[in-house]
């Protein structure tokens, strides 16, 4: 029998069974809504500090599912969480306070000011590449907000929510039930959006679009993070030793399954093959294994990616290209060895379809334009990176770059700093998380307008609507 560190996937609740979950998700909102914000905050704060005592269990519950290696699970699942937990906690009231609306003279004798409600059970539909990060990260704006999350997280990942859910129950501070997970696959998804009253859902394109037209058809809220295809540009006047260092790390972190991962590398001609040999002298270091600690890089999580990576470095190396590593180095536990394909071109899938694997192509091209027009020529608008010594030209190239994110000499670290809007154009999504609109996006604005003074006066566009109004409404056009 062969060893295989991949568990199965999650069983499905039934119809029943997520109802029922959603019930409880409901009745704790309806009580944490009224709690105030502060406190709302401190109890979440409280909460992801318990659960940072317990870092060492949760590692094993999130190897068991993925087999990261320690120091990524440390840099990329507890870092960014500790980072959204601090910058919501500090600036939740000040974002969600009543605001004062700005208003015309004609309406001085009129209260005007906007709050912000919680929407109350927020559905967090989720992929299995962060399996603690992406779904309690979530959670934690949306917490604070006042409404209670119904998770459903990937199947094959189900068991680091299961935990974290149990963890946060047992410290007693949240309503039961305000912190819900229901269980399974794409048919628990959909009964998740229906039951709640916004989702917030994080995976593939495909998904997205067909998630998008069930909550246009219900009219719910739902923002949509979805898939990448990152262009990292390489200027002539880069840093090769950092541009070849990120290039790896970019591409092969999380085993080339994140969304905002180096998927691309495009280099002006004169800096290529300086380039290429920084990054084969780096990857020659890297060393790979089924998680824990002396380990860089792990290998895939969701089964049906082996055959997806294979087949997009088989289509490349069939059209031509130079593929080093890419041996599949077992099978049975979806282990690839990490893949720089060279003499890259528009024609291989590679360079065109999501790959979320260990795979880095590289292409020449002859200048900057020509770099952001391949750059845009991709269906996603996720995550760009940009690298040169000229930090003034390329934060201006960046705006031609379409692209919710761009990285300067940087890359992959948008979701440390949650005051930053995280999300992506065209196909790779639509709405923000993190930032004071990722935190508003979990709440309805209400606009209230009070009627201050005099009392007993009607407005005078109200009827009757006599001749002299007109010349009022006139005269009044004239002052504002
Ligand atoms: P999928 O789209 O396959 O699945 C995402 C989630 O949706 C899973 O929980 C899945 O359930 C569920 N689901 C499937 N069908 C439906 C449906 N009809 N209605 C509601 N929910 C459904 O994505 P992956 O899990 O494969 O994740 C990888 C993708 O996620 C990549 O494209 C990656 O780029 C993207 N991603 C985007 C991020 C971003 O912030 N932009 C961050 C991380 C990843 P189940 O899997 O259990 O069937």
């Amino acid at each position: 029998m062969p060893v295989t560190t991949v568990p199965p996937p999650a069983r499905s609740m039934t119809p029943v069974e997520t109802a029922r979950v959603a019930a409880a998700a409901r009745a704790a909102a309806e009580r944490w809504r009224r709690v105030p914000v502060g406190e709302r905050s401190e109890a979440v704060s409280e909460v992801w500090r318990r659960i940072y005592q317990r870092r060492a269990e949760l590692y094993k519950v999130v190897h068991s599912e993925t087999c990261k290696p320690l120091v990524e699970f440390e840099a990329m699942e507890l870092c960014p969480t500790d980072l959204i937990v601090k910058y919501f906690a500090s600036n939740a009231r000040r974002i969600l306070e009543e605001a004062p609306a700005d208003k015309s003279w004609i309406m001085a004798n009129k209260r005007a000011f906007v709050r912000w409600l919680p929407r109350g059970v927020v559905g967090l539909i989720t992929p299995w590449n962060f399996p603690f990060l992406i779904p309690f990260g979530d959670s934690v704006p949306a917490l604070m907000a006042g409404n209670a999350v119904l998770i459903k997280p990937s199947e094959w990942t189900t068991r680091t929510m299961l935990w974290t859910a149990d963890a946060v129950q047992g410290t007693g501070l949240l309503p039961e039930g305000l912190f819900s997970v229901a269980t399974g696959d794409g048919s628990v998804g959909r009964q998740v959006l229906q039951t709640s009253d916004m989702v917030l859902f994080t995976g593939s394109t495909r998904t997205g679009r067909a998630v998008a037209q069930e909550a246009g058809g219900l009219l719910k809220p739902v923002v949509l993070e979805l898939g990448g295809k990152h262009p990292m540009i390489v200027l002539r006047d880069a840093a090769v030793p950092r541009a070849a260092r990120a290039a790896v790390w970019g591409a092969f972190a999380n085993c080339g399954q994140v969304c905002v991962g180096i998927e691309r590398a495009l280099v002006e001609d004169e800096i290529h093959d300086r380039f290429v040999a920084a990054v084969r002298a780096e990857m020659g270091r890297l060393r790979q294994g089924l998680g824990g600690t002396g380990v860089d890089v792990g290998r895939l999580i969701f089964p049906p990616q082996f055959e997806r990576v294979m087949d997009q470095l088989e289509d490349a190396r069939s059209k031509g290209a130079t593929v080093i590593g890419g041996e599949v180095a077992d099978a049975d536990n979806l282990m690839i060895r990490p893949a720089l394909v060279l003499g890259a071109t528009l024609e291989m899938k590679v360079m065109r379809e999501e790959t979320f694997g260990p795979v880095l192509p590289v292409m020449k091209v002859s200048c900057a334009e020509e770099a952001v027009r391949l750059a845009n020529d991709a269906p996603y608008g996720l995550a760009a990176s940009i690298w040169s010594a000229d930090l003034d030209r390329a934060e201006s190239l960046a705006a031609s770059v379409e692209a919710g994110m761009v990285g300067v000499n940087d890359c992959l670290s948008h979701y440390a700093v949650p005051s930053l809007p995280f999300g992506g154009v065209k196909s790779s999504g639509l709405g923000r998380r993190h930032s004071e609109e990722g935190l508003r996006m979990f709440c309805s604005s209400q606009a209230v307008l009070t009627h201050e003074w005099p009392a007993s006066m009607p407005d005078p566009w109200w009827y009757p609507y006599e001749s002299w109004k007109s010349r009022l409404l006139e005269w009044i056009q004239r002052l504002t």
